[in-house]
């Protein structure tokens, strides 16, 4: 390793944007011809309507100065946000632009809360596995300490009592607590008595809730915000606003938080394509958000089939993806332990053109389109033991 980079990461494993991807076609033997489902990141599976990129390049060639910097301060772009955000809650007039703040994807902002609250030895964060990785990925990579927690192995509500000690430990004190309602990958909604524990947390302790499935589950403490100084919602434009490709997410906190995530994010972190497009994302939003239903109801049927499988665990997902666990008797046929079970039947899928996800003890997958769906349901019901 070059004398000169922290020792610590060596040990960090970095985020691995598509696990499934083909780059080892031959040994998989893939044919160039499969059509790949890319089941594996939960994105939309619908790309934006011909007549929106259309008036997105004539935006890029009429009002964009390629040669100018963008919009600094995001200062339309919040506005449309924040009209946005108080149409999706309860007693949300207190959203103001001063209530958002704007990164480049969601991740950046939960570097910019990492950054604003625990970098120099100031704190730890809590997760409780298995969440999205990224949480744990960026705090090491600014050398915080990650304390973990587990869930229950049925319902993957988080083992409170585990929490609960994290939180009175005085060695590696926790500073932030970051929940996903509905959670990644396992798809369930933040319980009453998770609320009600990330309620009784001390002002000093920030509560970071990412609703990246907020329009897919309708599941929101927006409500709550305006009661609490410790809370952070975080949301994004990567899944149900077909926009992943523009990195594009938004913070909903106090004023004071904001004017913190403000002052230690780039100056100029959100392209002038991208401030443009989700502009156009949310003018047209009606249009965007017809595809939930659609996939709402999609989920529903993948959950249905799958659910009537006696070799698969299937969980209810409030997301737009589904976690499946396999039963023991899988590992049993193949002659196998659990775990080389499901990456047999990942690569198997992979094989023939199915993404997805391994990760929790299980598989995670993402709803696409009908016709991708379908072929999930015959892939691995012709992949199971009979
Ligand atoms: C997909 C996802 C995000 C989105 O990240 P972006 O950087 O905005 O693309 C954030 N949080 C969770 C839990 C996610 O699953």
């Amino acid at each position: 390793m070059l004398p000169f980079l922290r020792p610590d990461l060596a040990q960090l494993v970095a985020y691995t944007p598509h696990p499934g991807s083909i780059e080892s076609s031959d040994s998989s033997g893939i044919n160039a011809a499969t059509p790949i489902d890319r089941l594996d990141t939960n994105e939309n599976p619908f790309d934006l309507p011909d007549d929106l990129k259309q008036k997105l390049a004539w935006t890029y060639q009429q009002a964009i100065e390629s040669n100018r910097y963008p919009d600094g301060e995001h200062g339309a772009l919040k506005q449309a946000i924040a009209e946005y955000v108080a149409e999706t809650g309860e007693d949300t007039r207190f959203v103001t632009p001063n209530h958002i703040s704007i990164g480049n994807g969601s991740d950046e902002l939960i570097r910019s809360l990492l950054i604003a609250t625990c970098v120099g030895g100031a704190g730890a964060v809590l997760v409780a596995h298995p969440t999205f990785s990224m949480y744990g990925i960026l705090a090491q990579t600014l050398g915080i300490p990650v304390m973990t927690v587990g869930r229950s192995p049925t319902t993957f509500e988080i083992d409170l009592s585990a929490a609960k000690t994290a939180l009175s430990q005085t060695e590696a004190p926790i500073r932030v607590v970051f929940m996903v309602h509905p959670n990644s990958p396992t798809g369930n909604p933040l319980t009453a008595a998770e609320l009600s524990w990330l309620r009784s947390l001390p002002d000093h302790v920030l509560v970071v809730i990412d609703e990246a499935y907020f329009e897919f589950s309708q599941h929101t403490v927006l409500s709550e915000l305006q009661f609490r100084s410790n809370w952070v919602i975080l949301r994004t434009f990567s899944k149900a606003f077909r926009l992943a490709a523009h990195r594009i997410g938004y913070a909903i906190a106090h004023g004071e938080l904001i004017t913190a995530l403000e002052k230690v994010r780039l100056p100029y972190n959100l392209p002038a394509t991208t401030q443009a497009a989700a502009q156009w994302a949310l003018t047209h939003r009606q249009t965007l958000l017809k595809v939930v239903p659609l996939l709402q109801s999609e989920r529903e049927a993948l959950f249905q089939t799958l659910a009537a499988h006696p070799r698969l665990q299937v969980f209810p997902s409030d997301a737009n993806f589904l976690f499946v666990q396999l039963a023991a008797t899988v590992a049993d046929a193949w002659n196998c332990a659990p775990d080389a079970a499901l990456d047999r039947l990942f690569l198997q899928l992979k094989a023939q053109g199915t993404l997805i996800r391994k990760t929790g003890n299980g598989l995670r997958i993402t709803v696409g389109r009908p016709e991708e769906n379908q072929r999930t349901i015959d892939r691995l019901l012709q992949l199971l033991p009979s």
